[in-house]
Formats: C-alpha cells, structure tokens, sequence
C-alpha cells in the first residue's frame, strides 16, 4: 500500500518515541513483560493470523524483512478488518521467541501501547486506554496506572503526524467509531 509518510519521517517518530516510555521504569517489570511474551495457544488458523503486528502502511520501509528476531507474512488486507480503503498487502510480524527485539527497532503498536488514537465525533484526535481485546491483563490499563506527560505528549504528537495520511486517518477512525459503536467505556487521557 503507498502511504504518504515518508521513511525519514517514520524514522522520526521512532526516534521520538524512544526518549518516552509509559511509566518512570520499565513497566515489564509489572507483568513479566506479558505483551511480549505471550505465547497465542490456538495459534494460526485460515481466518485469524497468530497474535502479531501489523505494520502501519509504510512501515515496512524501516526493515529490512531479514531481521532475525521476526517473523514475517503479508496478508491481503481485505481478509481482515481493516479500513475499505486498504487494498493489497498487509504486513505482520510476530517476534521469534523469546522475544528479544533491539528496543529501538520495535514497531509502532509496540511503541504507543497502551493508548490508542481516537477521533471524535467533531474530528478531534484524543487519546484512550486501549479498548482492543488481548488475551492477556496490562496493569497499565487494568489498574489505570497514571502514564507519564511525556509518554502521553509524544504519542499524541505522534498521532497527529500520522493521521495526515488518509489510509492512517481511515484506520484511525474506523477503529474510533467502533468503540462508539460498541458503547465500550472509554479512558481519556488526553
Ligand atoms: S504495556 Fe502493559 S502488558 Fe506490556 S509490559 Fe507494560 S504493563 Fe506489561
Ligand atoms: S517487538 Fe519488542 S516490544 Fe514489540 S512485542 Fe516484540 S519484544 Fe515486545
């Protein structure tokens, strides 16, 4: 899919999200890093990829598919929910076990957890708890830990850069009308 971010800038946002972090420590230390180290029991099916990420359009740019701690597999993204606008592949990677990524190479779902971007109803990007079912508890969203300004600052300022692309916009706000949609609470954050 041709996204309209360019390398340099998905560079930027890496770096910018390197300097931040949810908590003052490392937040791995609350649950065994369970975001990274769970293991999906069922695994992969025909319908359901194994637990993964998916890159943003345009994110591959950044790898260079031969890194040894992923897994790769490109998906057509009309077989998943993903915006009407998403046409062709879909890239995923699950990280080899155990999970040992070089920290400054993690892709973006794995930099902006546990909050996800949301547009309102009058087109203003907020920030919210992550609302996504994962079969696992993050102490961040179940004990609403209290995230750090600079954390919750650089991934709005992130989010705002990103959604310039229209294929991230439709993403953004697909997922945002679904919470509505589905009368799930919502934790603001900013
Ligand atoms: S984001 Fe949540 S699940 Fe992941 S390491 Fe931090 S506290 Fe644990
Ligand atoms: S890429 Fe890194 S941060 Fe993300 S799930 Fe894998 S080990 Fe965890």
């Amino acid at each position: 899919m041709k996204s309209k971010i360019r390398k340099r800038t998905y560079e930027a946002i890496y770096r910018l999200l390197d300097q931040v972090s949810p908590l003052p420590y490392d937040c791995g230390t609350l649950c065994g890093a369970v975001c990274c180290t769970y293991e999906d029991p069922c695994g992969q099916t025909e319908d359901e990829p194994e637990l993964g990420i998916y890159l943003l359009p345009g994110e591959e740019k950044l790898f260079t598919q031969k890194e040894d701690w992923l897994s790769w597999s490109r998906e057509p993204a009309e077989k998943f929910d993903f915006p009407l606008s998403w046409h062709g592949k879909v890239y995923f990677v699950k990280c080899k076990t155990p999970p040992r990524c070089p920290r400054e190479k993690r892709p973006m779902q794995c930099r902006t957890f546990p909050l996800s971007p949301h547009l309102t109803d009058d087109g203003f990007l907020r920030l919210v708890l992550c609302t996504f079912q994962i079969p696992y508890t993050c102490p961040l969203i179940e004990e609403n830990m209290e995230l750090t300004d600079s954390f919750i600052q650089a991934t709005y300022t992130v989010w705002k850069h990103l959604i310039r692309d229209p294929l991230i916009f439709d993403l953004v706000l697909m997922d945002s009308q679904d919470r509505e949609e589905d009368g799930v609470p919502l934790v603001f954050v900013r």
